[in-house]
């Protein structure tokens, strides 16, 4: 059930048009994830959409290699895991500049974006696995909260928390918990844009909603699977307007990422400020966070076997090298091209946006 989308902004309060939606073919259960009751809600929600179930008799994912990585990689993208949690993963990592702590509701993502800031970063097929643990996820980060102190945690580090929630439901789940806190806020950032079920959840003003937008050469050429831009900015209002006015009045932001100089940048940046002008027409406690494009010689490795076809300039030697504290290499644009990139962006957002706030830029 895929939407048809426009490249126009809405800028009516209540016009809703069909999100975009990812129907995995086959959704795997392990017994593990079919012993937590979070896993049977997922269960009930995947059988209500009738879609292909398959309960495996062992807790580890097997047979989702194919031949080449190619089909080890088109296989996978078409799979939902309903897993358990590994015990790793209650134990947080600090995520600069973004937030405190992250934590993850899945792994993995349905969408095809040739740069995808997951390639290097999970290990295996990239299937998508959802937590059936997630009541256990959310207890224990009170664990790395701080008394006195406002800790924030991001949920879409390695995942797009919003593409796969009318198949988990987590997502939500999370809204609801954050709203229960009174030190802790939750941040997530997606580019689909199914909202409905997230506008009239008790958030209590702990959670931002983001939304990863970038010029249209670059949405159009590499996110294959996602919403359009134009989406993503009308599901960004609704999400923003007060609820007075039909929406969910959360704080709300712009990623823009990955920013890359192309032929002719800045009008293409300039169209993209325009529609966000144009979608953001009110009031609304926003935030900028922009972040140029990178590449690490892992990501390179990964992203060049899942899209061999690509256009994705990642030439070694037209970019500057940056090590971090642990030596790992990576390749940014070099010094004048960061800067004026930066200037560019730091100007359009204070001209344009007076009230918005710019978190980071990197
Ligand atoms: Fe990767 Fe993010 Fe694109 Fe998903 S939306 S494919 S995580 S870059």
């Amino acid at each position: 059930m895929l939407n048809t989308i426009t490249d126009q902004v809405s800028v009516s309060d209540t016009q809703t048009r069909s999100p975009r939606l990812w129907i995995p073919e086959r959704v795997l259960f392990t017994p593990a994830a079919l012993d937590e009751d979070w896993g049977q809600q997922i269960l009930k929600r995947v059988q209500s959409l009738n879609l292909p179930i398959e309960e495996l008799s062992q807790n580890r994912l097997k047979g989702l290699r194919g031949e080449s990585e190619r089909d080890t990689y088109n296989i996978a993208k078409r799979t939902l895991a309903v897993v358990t949690a590994p015990p790793s993963s209650f134990k947080l990592s600090p995520i600069p500049p973004s937030a405190d702590w992250q934590f993850h509701l899945a792994e993995g993502c349905p969408a095809h974006c040739q740069y995808c800031y997951l390639a290097g970063s999970l290990s295996g097929p990239p299937v998508i696995r959802a937590f059936a643990n997630l009541p256990q996820i959310l207890e224990n980060l009170a664990n790395y909260e701080q008394q006195g102190k406002t800790r924030s945690f991001e949920v879409s580090c390695y995942t797009d928390p919003l593409g796969i929630e009318h198949l988990t439901g987590s997502l939500a789940e999370c809204i609801r918990y954050f709203g229960t806190r009174s030190n802790a806020h939750l941040r997530w950032v997606s580019k689909f844009d199914a909202v409905d079920g997230l506008l009239d959840l008790p958030h209590n003003g702990h959670t931002r909603c983001r939304m990863s937008v970038n010029a249209a050469p670059i949405s159009g050429k590499f996110e294959g699977g996602t919403a359009s831009v134009a989406s993503r900015l009308n599901a960004l209002r609704r999400l923003a307007l007060p609820q007075e006015r039909g929406g969910g009045g959360y704080p709300v932001g712009l990623v823009i990422a990955p920013i890359m100089p192309i032929d002719d940048w800045q009008m293409h940046y300039s169209r993209l400020f325009d529609q966000i002008n144009e979608a953001l027409d009110f009031d609304c406690n926003l935030t900028f966070e922009l972040i140029s494009h990178r590449f690490t010689p892992g990501s390179k490795e990964v992203l060049q076997t899942w899209y061999p076809q690509s256009k994705l300039e990642m030439d070694e030697a037209k970019r500057s090298v940056k090590r971090n504290k642990f030596g790992r290499t990576k390749y940014v644009y070099e010094k004048d091209t960061m800067k004026a990139l930066r200037s560019f962006f730091e100007s359009e957002i204070s001209r344009r946006f007076p009230n918005a706030e710019i978190l980071y830029w990197t």
